[in-house]
Formats: structure tokens, C-alpha cells, sequence
């Protein structure tokens, strides 16, 4: 059994802890939000008062949390974790951040001699839920094959994308391209059901046609046509939109970098920005599907 700190119990970090507690490792998990704290210690978790409550004996520390200033905030600097870190702790960050950020956040962890990965994830709430997430991961191939197990009690796919923070690159790109298959989708589906088709049957044509695309199998962003969607639960939970123009940010970023042009991503980006303007920035990024209907 291994003594694991869980940092950041969001909508993703909340399930893949559940997993790892479920698989009977011992669990100290934190976050800001008191509740995820204490909804994980009622299941057995060791409920932390803070980050550094939290690492105390830990031989492996997760991380899950919004963005790059959050992660930076946890790790670095006079009080950051990697000054308390025993040398040779084990750090997963999963959170999406920038590659550059990633890049800061490993080069000070080797420093003090603490083995880090950056492994962002694929698969939404509801693969973190199923334990069959995708994490991408950027860093030393020993350091992975040391944490495949760990990884294998959340995900399905475990894929080593390069050195030290090419598991964001992976990331960033992969995302670039759902939120514009996601647009995509959206604009359709309005299309369709403008000019008089059931949104349910027009769905399953395009899902089983050359259109047929990730958000068409799984996340269909039109109420009423997928169930278990955020889109039929009012577009709550799931990933929110903010979010996903962080990660298109990214990717505006990451492209930039070697002087790459990504003009989808930049449309997708400004798109999901007039939404944000609309105050929908923390509902599930298939809110889009409003801006095609109102
Ligand atoms: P979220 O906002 O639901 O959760 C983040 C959690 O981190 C919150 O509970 C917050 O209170 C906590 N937190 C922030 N700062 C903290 C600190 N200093 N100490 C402790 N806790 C802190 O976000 P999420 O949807 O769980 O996403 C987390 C990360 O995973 C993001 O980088 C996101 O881009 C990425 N991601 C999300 C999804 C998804 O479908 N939601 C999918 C893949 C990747």
C-alpha cells in the first residue's frame, strides 16, 4: 500500500481519488472546498487541513487543479511543497497547464531531487469516474514505468509523450480539437434542427456518418439527445467552459512558440471567449450549442 497526498478535489480530482481509494490505497487528500474533503473522508480518506498536512509521509503526491498560477502556487517558492517534499517523492501533476509552466515546475523539482511527471488527462468526469482516463506524460521514462501502476488505477491509456512537458503539448493539442469538433457539432446540430429535423435523429445520422466525431459518441452538446450529457442536465458539471478557453489559450501559446499558425484553435478560442462574456463560463463547455440558438 502506498501513502498518497490527493491535492485538488474538483470535478475531476474528486472521482480519480475515489479510485484510488477504492483500490485501497492509503489516501490524504486537500483541497480548498471543505465539502470534497470531507465527502473522500467519509469514504476513508484522511482528511488534510492544508497542501503541506497532506504530503506529511506521503511517498506519491497527486495533483489536480485549475491552472498554471495554482500549480506554480502549490510547488514552488519559499513555502511551496517541494521545499517540505521528502527527496524522491513522486509527483504527479495532472492538471492542464501551460507547457512552459510545466517545464518551470519540473526543472525546480529536479532540484530538490523529487521525480515529477507532467500527466495531464483525457476523458472527462466521466472517465474519471469509470477509471478509464487517457494521461499523456511528459518526463523521464523510468520515472513512469515507477508510476504505471498508480496510473493504472485511474486510467485506461497510458501513453509517455516525451520529455518534460510534452505530456502538455499532447494535451493542448488534443484539446485544440475537441473544442472545434465541439463547435463544429454545435452549429450543426442548430442548422439541422432550424430547418426542421428531430435533433436525436439528426445526431445518430452524423454519428454514424463522415461527420462522426468524439462529441457525437459521447457528449452530444444538444439537451434531451444524449441522457447522461451535460447538455441534459442543464450543461452542469462535466468541463467547464472557462476551462476549455484556458486550454485553447494554450494552445494559441504552444503554437506561437515555433511560429506555427493555429487559426481554427484561434476561432474556437475567440468563440468560447463570447461566451464567457455571456457569464456561462463555468457551465459544461457544450454551452456553446447557445450561441447557435439564441
Ligand atoms: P475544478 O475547478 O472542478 O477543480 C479544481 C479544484 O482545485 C477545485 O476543487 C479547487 O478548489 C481546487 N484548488 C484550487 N487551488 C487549490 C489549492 N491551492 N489547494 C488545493 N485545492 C485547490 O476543475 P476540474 O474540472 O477538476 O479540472 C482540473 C484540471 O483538469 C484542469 O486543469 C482542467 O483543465 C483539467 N481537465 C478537466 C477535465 C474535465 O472534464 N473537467 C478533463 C480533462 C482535464
Amino acid at each position: 500500500m502506498t501513502t498518497i497526498a490527493f491535492i485538488g478535489l474538483g470535478n475531476m480530482g474528486l472521482p480519480m481519488a475515489r479510485n484510488l481509494l477504492r483500490a485501497g490505497q492509503d489516501l490524504r487528500v486537500f483541497d480548498l472546498v471543505a465539502t470534497s474533503v470531507a465527502e473522500l473522508a467519509s469514504e476513508g480518506a484522511t482528511a488534510a487541513q492544508s497542501a503541506a498536512d497532506a504530503i506529511q509521509g506521503a511517498q506519491v503526491v497527486i495533483s489536480m487543479l485549475p491552472a498554471s498560477r495554482h500549480v506554480e502556487g502549490l510547488y514552488l517558492g519559499d513555502s511551496g511543497l517541494f521545499t517540505q517534499l521528502q527527496p524522491g517523492t513522486l509527483v504527479l501533476e495532472c492538471s492542464t497547464i501551460a507547457p512552459e509552466s510545466a517545464r518551470t515546475v519540473h526543472k525546480a523539482a529536479a532540484e530538490h531531487t523529487i521525480r515529477m511527471l507532467d500527466a495531464p488527462v483525457s476523458g472527462g468526469t466521466a472517465g474519471a469516474a469509470a477509471g478509464t482516463l487517457t494521461f499523456m506524460i511528459g518526463g523521464k521514462a523510468e520515472y513512469v514505468e515507477q508510476a504505471r501502476s498508480i496510473f493504472e488505477l485511474m486510467g485506461k491509456n497510458i501513453f509517455h509523450a516525451g520529455p518534460e512537458g510534452a505530456g502538455q503539448v499532447a494535451k493542448v493539442c488534443n484539446n485544440q480539437v475537441l473544442a472545434v469538433q465541439m463547435i463544429a457539432t454545435a452549429e450543426a446540430m442548430a442548422m439541422g434542427v432550424a430547418n426542421g429535423l428531430d435533433p436525436a435523429v439528426l445526431a445518430e445520422i452524423m454519428r454514424q456518418s463522415s461527420g462522426g466525431n468524439w462529441t457525437l459518441e459521447k457528449y452530444n452538446p444538444w439537451p434531451g439527445v444524449m441522457e447522461n450529457a451535460p447538455a441534459s442536465k442543464g450543461y452542469s458539471g462535466g468541463f467547464m467552459a472557462e476551462l476549455m478557453a484556458k486550454d485553447l489559450g494554450l494552445a494559441q501559446e504552444t503554437a506561437q512558440h515555433f511560429g506555427n499558425s493555429a487559426p481554427m484553435g484561434a476561432l474556437a478560442l475567440q468563440l468560447y471567449r463570447m461566451l464567457l462574456k455571456q457569464g456561462k463560463g463555468k457551465q459544461d463547455f457544450s454551452v456553446i450549442q447557445q450561441l447557435f440558438i439564441e
